[in-house]
């Protein structure tokens, strides 16, 4: 898959991290899989790893969490 972004480079698999604010909950999650351009470094993240997010997310806001950083596999 070519990236769009710079339309150059090749995006293999990879992780990336992703911050995500939902209603005054920020999260950041480390070591999400996805696909990673070689060349400048933008990160595609498919919809089913989304989900996971947003639920990871919205679960950090039902505990009231302000800020927190986790690992994809233990969110
Ligand atoms: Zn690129």
């Amino acid at each position: 898959m070519k990236c769009v972004v710079c339309k150059y480079g090749e995006c293999t698999e990879g992780k990336t991290t992703v911050t995500i604010e939902k209603e005054g909950t920020l999260l950041i999650l480390r070591g999400v899989p996805a696909k990673v351009c070689q060349n400048c470094g933008e990160a595609y993240v498919s919809g089913e790893v989304t989900e996971e997010i947003l639920r990871a997310a919205a679960e950090a806001r039902q505990q009231h969490i302000e800020i927190d950083v986790r690992h994809f596999d233990a969110a």
